[in-house]
């Protein structure tokens, strides 16, 4: 029997009668785009990220990408960005026709090295995305400190957070805004594409809302040349459903990853270090070796399957050519050592125990 990486058939059974109850009051109600469903989704989902307002769009890149738009970022300006994150935090960037400027993370928490944000600002410089990987929150402070000095704006990419938590806040509430994604597989899920934005700036909310909806205001009245990205009203009455579960379903996750710990801890392999002021998600649970593919390979022959967050970082990628030059060690050696156990709340404590004797075998 094979222990699978997800199982997202599983992990939305619980929420099949919720499902079909959600989609038959869609249905009944005529009204397909833009509904009382997104509205109210995003009216719970500000409230449980403790902002005031919730913006829903398309996917998690458009959630992104919307906020660098409505900052006027594009052309001749630069972000930042972490070398070690998913390439969607670069692609929103260069979709404004900005410039992503990465910097290293620490290699301990995975997240971008705050103390080498300062190396890297120019006169170009107009914004920040960290992103709070893996699940993990960013140490926030500090580079809120640093964002004030130079008069940046902070985007956090929360894609793979929510619901964790910096110094007893959010993800989605610790900076100007957050981009959020419902893709099926990330810590809230979907049955297909979606994605948030969260901020407490009123006038942002308002540009994004016209954004994501052609740039209109009022129907057939054009204010700004807009994109067409919106929080399905169906996901949004899916998310509904299983919104009141995250807490719980992160809670499992968090279990799972002391299960990890507590047993994995004289094997010889690094596994994730938690600050003191983080509450994480776990969207993944990631060790590193150095025979990462040896690793891989066993477990997968003794029934445990297991992936690679990410095994080729963004400025490697055929996409950003102009960077294949540059070099980021941290970034390349994380990509060469990292290994994502099973994660999620589809996983029984029998089959966590397997993948740990599994690894402790090998
Ligand atoms: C998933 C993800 C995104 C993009 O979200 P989509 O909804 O797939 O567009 C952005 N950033 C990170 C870190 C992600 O994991």
């Amino acid at each position: 029997m094979t222990i699978p990486f997800l199982d997202l058939k599983k992990i939305n059974d619980p929420y099949s009668e919720a499902f079909k109850a959600a989609y038959e009051r869609v249905l009944a109600s005529g009204w397909f785009i833009l509904g009382k469903e997104v509205d109210l989704f995003e009216k719970e989902f500000a409230h449980f990220c403790g902002v005031k307002h919730c913006i829903g769009v398309g996917n998690g890149l458009d959630a992104l990408f919307l906020v660098l738009k409505a900052w006027g970022i594009g052309d001749g300006d630069e972000v930042i960005v972490p070398s070690n994150t998913y390439i969607a935090t670069w692609l929103a960037v260069s979709h404004a026709g900005a410039l992503p400027v990465p910097v290293e993370p620490d290699p301990n928490t995975f997240n971008i090295n705050v103390s080498l944000v300062k190396s890297v600002i120019t006169k170009k410089t107009r914004a920040i995305i960290p992103v709070h990987l893996y699940g993990q929150p960013v140490d926030i402070d500090p580079l809120t400190a640093v964002a004030k000095e130079y008069n940046l704006k902070i985007l956090e990419d929360a894609a793979q957070a929510h619901g964790a938590c910096y110094k007893g806040s959010f993800t989605g509430s610790l900076a100007h805004a957050a981009g959020f994604s419902f893709y099926p597989g990330k810590n809230l899920g979907a049955l297909g594409d979606g994605g948030a934005i969260t901020t407490n700036d009123d006038d942002l909310a308002q540009k994004l809302r016209q954004l994501r909806n052609y740039g209109s205001r009022k129907k057939y009245q054009n204010d700004v040349i807009g994109f067409n990205t919106r929080l399905d009203e169906m996901q949004a009455a899916f998310l509904r459903a299983k919104l009141p579960f995250l807490q719980s379903s992160n809670l499992r996750r968090q279990e799972i990853a002391a299960i990890y710990d507590l047993n994995l801890s004289s094997c010889d392999l690094i596994l994730p270090k938690v600050p003191l002021w983080a509450d994480p998600v776990w969207h993944l649970y990631v060790v590193r070796s150095k025979q990462r593919e040896k690793l891989k390979l066993r477990l997968e022959k003794l029934g445990v399957e297991t992936l690679i967050h990410y095994p080729i970082p963004p400025h490697l990628q055929k996409a950003y050519s102009q960077f294949n030059q540059h070099s980021f060690p941290i970034a390349k050696e994380l990509a060469d050592e990292v290994l994502s156990l099973p994660m999620g709340p589809h996983l029984t404590d029998d089959q966590v125990m397997t993948v740990i004797e599994a690894i402790n075998q090998i």
